[in-house]
């Protein structure tokens, strides 16, 4: 094949060209006031953000770990706690529980949106109840891929059991279930601005949302170092979770083509499932809800069929990826906290999935492309 220019399973020089008049002078105005910190754009930063997704309070923070960790710590959550959450998803959500010294429980994940399988999670909650060595706490959904998980049955659950319902919404800011913007789904949303994100920075930058004012003052206190009403005053233990100013700059930049880009994003998955459905497995939307389209997920039969669709892929200067090769419960950093449940959808999926290239970057030609490597690899 003639070597042919391979496109970018990310393209942020794309992106930054085309917000480069808005956003180099907000950043040469932090330049200015060098208020790095906590500086005023963190709050508008604050401030657009709740608006966007209509909840009551943002709190800005260093990370999207950061953000469920912050979450997790308000709860009082540690040791002899059990934190439900999907195997298949990204490390962070696990490690969190765990550097807390609670137990993440690993849930499994349905075979055609990938979202946490509620049946599978109120198994799991009753196994837990039944075994009687860790006390229920809390359950952290994840919006994997840009799509919404089963808030109105979690919710029911949570309630039902008394336990605390956190949003791992990583993946999935500016995404909608039954109309709203996810943000207000749970009791906490957290979200990331990781440069790969659908909403990224220019470094590492997450938020947290919630209603509650209790809980929104909490997350300002723990992200600096547990402070009081007083500066140096330090009421309880937190941590250095804070967002710089300069990432808040981007990030308000950025929010000013985001919806844009969502529906970019939209435009190009509706094209892909379109024309790709006879060849491969194409994702399954959840009822009543937007995507934000983090990933775009195709399923092969088998990991040989992966694996030579990745070739020719390749071949033909089209990227793809592997989210994720193995789920977390076969982890070798989660093997002595998990208990030994078999998760086979989740251990199935590892072996079969795989990502293709979407950005609000891709021109038609690029989308036409990828269309074509995919269908002349399966055909
Ligand atoms: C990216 C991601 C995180 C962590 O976000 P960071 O900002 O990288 O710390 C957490 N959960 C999920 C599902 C993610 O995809």
């Amino acid at each position: 094949m003639s070597a042919v220019k391979p496109i970018p399973f990310l393209d942020l020089k794309a992106q930054q060209a085309r917000i480069a008049a808005d956003l180099k002078p907000r950043i040469d105005a932090v330049l200015a006031h060098c208020i790095f910190i906590l500086g005023p754009e963190v709050q508008e930063l604050e401030r657009q953000l709740a608006a966007f997704c209509g909840a009551k309070h943002c709190v800005a923070v260093s990370s999207g770990t950061d953000a469920l960790q912050i979450a997790m710590m308000a709860e009082g959550i540690g040791r002899g706690d059990a934190v439900f959450l999907p195997a298949f998803t990204y490390t962070a959500t696990a490690e969190v529980p765990l550097v807390l010294g609670a137990t993440p429980v690993f849930v499994d994940v349905y075979p055609d949106t990938f979202q946490m399988d509620i049946a599978h999670l109120e198994q799991r909650i009753a196994e837990v109840r039944e075994a009687g060595k860790l006390t229920p706490r809390a359950i952290v959904g994840v919006d994997l891929f840009g799509q919404p998980c089963d808030w109105d049955a979690i919710q029911a659950i949570a309630q039902r059991e008394g336990l605390f319902t956190l949003d791992d919404c990583a993946q999935s800011f500016g995404a909608a279930l039954h109309g709203s913007k996810l943000g207000t789904q749970a009791d906490a949303t957290a979200t990331s601005f990781f440069p790969s994100k659908p909403l990224g920075g220019y470094g590492d930058g997450g938020a947290l949302f919630t209603e509650s004012d209790e809980r929104a003052a909490l997350y300002r206190s723990l992200r600096t170092h547990g402070e009081g009403a007083q500066r140096y005053e330090v009421i309880r233990t937190g941590m250095n979770g804070r967002l710089d100013t300069l990432q808040a700059a981007v990030l308000l930049s950025k929010l000013t083509v985001f919806q844009e880009e969502l529906d970019a994003r939209a435009k190009i998955a509706a094209i892909y499932s379109a024309r790709l459905s006879n060849a491969v497995t194409v994702p399954v939307l959840v009822p009543d809800s937007t995507s934000a389209w983090a990933v775009y997920a195709i399923l092969l039969p088998n990991g040989a069929a992966r694996d030579a669709l990745q070739a020719s892929l390749k071949a033909a200067g089209v990227p793809s990826a592997i989210y994720y090769p193995r789920p977390l419960h076969h982890q070798p950093a989660y093997a002595t906290a998990h208990d030994g449940a078999v998760l086979p959808v989740s251990e199935d999926l590892s072996t079969r999935i795989m990502a293709l290239p979407l950005h609000p970057d891709l021109t038609d030609q690029d989308v036409d492309r990828i269309c074509e490597a995919v269908l002349a690899a399966q055909g």
